[in-house]
């Protein structure tokens, strides 16, 4: 942690640092205990498919419910997660839950209903991953064309040539791979060539300002064309308002996701209803 601050390594010395790393400790060890007293909860967040409104799919976000805390968002333990092997118990926990909740559900669902799990790099390269991804899937009876496994553009660069061979054993096993957070990584496009992978996830930060910047709209232009190029399908994140999820379907974007169609919830307050997406025929009745 300290190594990959480079130059800023005099923040060292800087006041209130002991404090950070000792509040680091602390809430390492908490996640742990957290883990054994099955005080983690997932809620689901629905993808929409833009063609048709329907609810295609939902995105499993994990959650700490601390008795001390109240709910934590993952924004605040996944990074100390992994930085041990935390992340791989919690990761597992994550991949079991949300097989298994879905495919106790799974009847109620349309036919093309996927699953998006995320997982850290830490995970990925682990040897195992394929038995513990095949484990999950058998156990909870999930069939595994309903699973996409979703990793940042950074994992995917950080890592060897292993990489590449371990996203081909996970496609052997007919799971999908989405890139998350899109467009925020340093990936060269030559590099995502190369890559095999199913999904991409426009970043919402390029969402944000599709409606009032040129720039940013003529981005997520770029990426909805190199996805329809690469045969991928597209998931643009965050999007809040009417106006964006017109834009983006005038735009040609397949899926979307975003609090203006539905947050982040447990399973069963997720509103499975279909989307009147502004603009199409049905709110023009
Ligand atoms: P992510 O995978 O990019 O997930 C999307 C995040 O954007 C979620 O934040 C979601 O609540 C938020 N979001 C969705 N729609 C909107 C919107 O319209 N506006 C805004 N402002 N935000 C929106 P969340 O749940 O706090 O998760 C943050 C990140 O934590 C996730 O980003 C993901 O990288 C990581 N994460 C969550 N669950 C897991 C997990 O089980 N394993 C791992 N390794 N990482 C996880
Ligand atoms: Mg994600
Ligand atoms: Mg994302
Ligand atoms: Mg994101």
């Amino acid at each position: 942690e300290v190594k990959r601050r480079g130059r800023g390594a005099c923040m060292l010395f800087e006041p209130g640092m002991m404090e950070q790393s000792l509040e680091q400790a602390r809430l390492a060890n908490e996640l742990r205990q957290a883990l054994e007293r099955s005080q983690f909860v997932l809620h689901y967040q629905p993808v929409v498919q833009m063609a048709t409104g329907q609810v295609s799919g939902v995105e499993a976000l994990v959650r700490w419910q601390s008795p001390a805390r109240g709910l934590v968002p993952p924004g605040l333990f996944i990074p100390i997660a992994e930085t041990s092997d935390l992340i791989l118990a919690l990761g597992d926990w994550v991949l079991r839950t949300a097989t298994r909740d879905i495919a106790q559900r799974l009847a109620q669902l349309p036919a093309n209903f996927e699953l998006h799990v995320n997982v850290s790099a830490r995970q990925l390269i682990q040897s195992d991953f394929s038995a513990t991804l095949q484990q999950a899937l058998h156990d909870s009876g999930l069939p595994p064309q309903h699973l996409t496994l979703e990793l940042t553009e950074s994992v995917l660069i950080e890592q060897d040539g292993q990489t590449e061979e371990r996203l081909r054993e996970i496609r052997a096993q007919g799971v999908k791979i989405a890139i998350d957070d899109f467009g925020t990584g340093y990936s060269s496009l030559a590099y995502l060539g190369l890559l095999p992978f199913d999904c991409l996830k426009i970043d919402r930060s390029f969402v944000r300002n599709l409606c009032s910047s040129p720039q940013d709209a003529a981005i997520v232009s770029a990426v909805l064309h190199m996805a329809e190029g690469f045969d991928v399908a597209v998931v643009a994140e965050g999007v809040e308002t009417a106006a964006q999820a017109q834009r983006l379907r005038q735009m040609g974007c397949s899926h979307a996701q975003g609090y203006w169609f539905g947050r982040p919830v447990p399973l069963e307050q997720v509103d499975w209803s279909t989307r009147a997406l502004p603009g199409s025929a049905a709110e023009n009745l």
